[in-house]
Order: structure tokens, then sequence, then C-alpha cells
């Protein structure tokens, strides 16, 4: 497979509109707002038209900016448009039976994308996320293989202790919940080590600068997903070669 094929240019583009509806579901889920419906201009309420709701391109058209009040438009917009475009092309890239399963991960890594984005702003993940997250991991490994055990329990275990002994400061309830789906996709309990250490590595590579330049407390929380999200897909990528390396 390569990245000029057919396939993987629709897997893109098929990233691209789940993102723009990714988008949507950030901005409605948290406020409990009807997911149907078109999206507003959020200072002059009018309604975008179909112009204006292609992805990416919309967005370079109008130069980021409301084509009614030139306000501007948040570069989240195209940023999760084309971040669910290339995790969609990823997932066909990796995955290891058939373009079935692929589109299983693709809609699994769009998921862990779209909680991200939603832990960072709200510090929360919604359960209307979480839950099908797993169900889809649990799925996707049964498809590939076989449904594991230890790998989310061990998972989900690590986080649930730290929510346990400190009465869900240091981590929420979701991240027991999304670290459990991701022990289902990840297969194995050495996979889930590794994710664990390149989330907190990449988790401390944010935090000590925020902390030294003293942008957020100690006492603040970092939203954890999206270092979840990123030690998963470097494991899916390199996961082997990490593994090789480390024993
Ligand atoms: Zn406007």
């Amino acid at each position: 497979m390569n990245i000029t094929d057919p396939l993987a240019i629709f897997f893109f583009v098929l990233g691209l509109v789940l993102g723009s509806f990714g988008n949507v579901l950030i901005e409605r889920l948290p406020k409990n707002k009807k997911i149907s419906g078109r999206s507003q201009c959020p200072k002059c309420k009018k309604q975008l038209g179909n112009l204006d709701l292609i992805p990416i391109v919309s967005f370079m058209l109008l130069q980021g900016k409301c084509r009614h009040c030139s306000e501007r438009i948040s570069n989240q917009y195209p940023l999760v448009e084309l971040g669910s475009g290339i995790l969609f092309v990823i997932a066909l890239l990796i995955t290891p039976v058939s373009v079935f399963s692929a589109i299983f991960l693709a809609v699994i890594l769009w998921l862990m994308l779209i909680m991200s984005v939603i832990d960072v702003k709200t510090h929360t993940i919604p359960d209307a996320l979480n839950i099908p997250f797993v169900i889809l991991a649990i799925i996707y490994s049964y498809v590939t293989g076989y449904i594991p055990i230890l790998a989310p329990l061990i998972a989900a275990g690590f986080f649930f202790a730290q929510w346990r002994m400190s009465a869900g400061k240091w981590v929420g309830s979701g991240d027991i919940i999304l670290a459990a789906g991701i022990g289902f996709l990840l297969g194995n309990w050495e996979y889930v080590l590794v994710m664990l250490g390149v989330s907190y590595i990449a988790g401390s590579l944010v935090a000590l600068p925020l902390l030294f330049f003293k942008k957020k407390g100690e006492k603040e929380h970092l939203a954890f997903g999206p270092f979840l999200a990123i030690g998963t897909l470097v494991v899916l990528m390199w996961g082997d070669l990490i593994l090789r390396i480390l024993i």
C-alpha cells in the first residue's frame, strides 16, 4: 500500500469529512447540545452554507474568517480535519488484516482524536465517545486476532489505582475507561507498558516547560487523554521496534 493509492486517497477524504463531523461533536457534546442541525457562526449566528463546510478548503478560501462578520475561525477546525484525514491513512497503512479492519481502526483513532481535543478543552471525556471506543476496540481485537484479557486489565488497573489513591484528583474516571479500550486495542501487556512509558514521557515534555514558565500551577490538572492517544499511536506504529530495542 502506497499513500498515492486511490484507496489511501479515499481514506484521507473520508477522514477529512469525519474530522469535520468531529468538530461538531467537540463543540456540542460537552454542552449537551443536539448533534443534528446546521452549524452557525458563534458570533453572528448566521447558519453556515455548503460552501463553508468543505473540510480544510473552506477555511483556506475564507482565510480563517466568518463569511458574514469576519470573526476569526479557530485553527482547531482545519487541524482536527487534517489530523483525522492523516489518522485514517495511518489506519489503512498499519492494520494487519483487511480494509474492513482498517475502517474499524480508523474510526477508533478518530474517536481518540475527538476525545483528546474535548479532554484538553473541558477536562472530561464524554461517555458517549468513551464507551463506543471500548466496544470498537473489542471488536477490532476480535477481527484481527483474539480478545485480550490481561492488557486491558493492566491498563485500566493502572489508572484505577491512581484514581482510588487520589480520590479522583490525579486522573479522571474517563481515563480508566479510555485505558481499558487502549488495552483491548493494543492486545498484549508489553505494548501497554510501552504505551504508558511513551505517554508519560510525552506528558512530562509538555508539563515541565509549563510548570517552569508557571503557565500551570503544580496542582492544576493536565488533561492526560491526549498523551494516552499519542502513546497508543506510537505503539501501533512502532511497538515491535521499540520492544526489540528494549528487550
Ligand atoms: Zn459570523
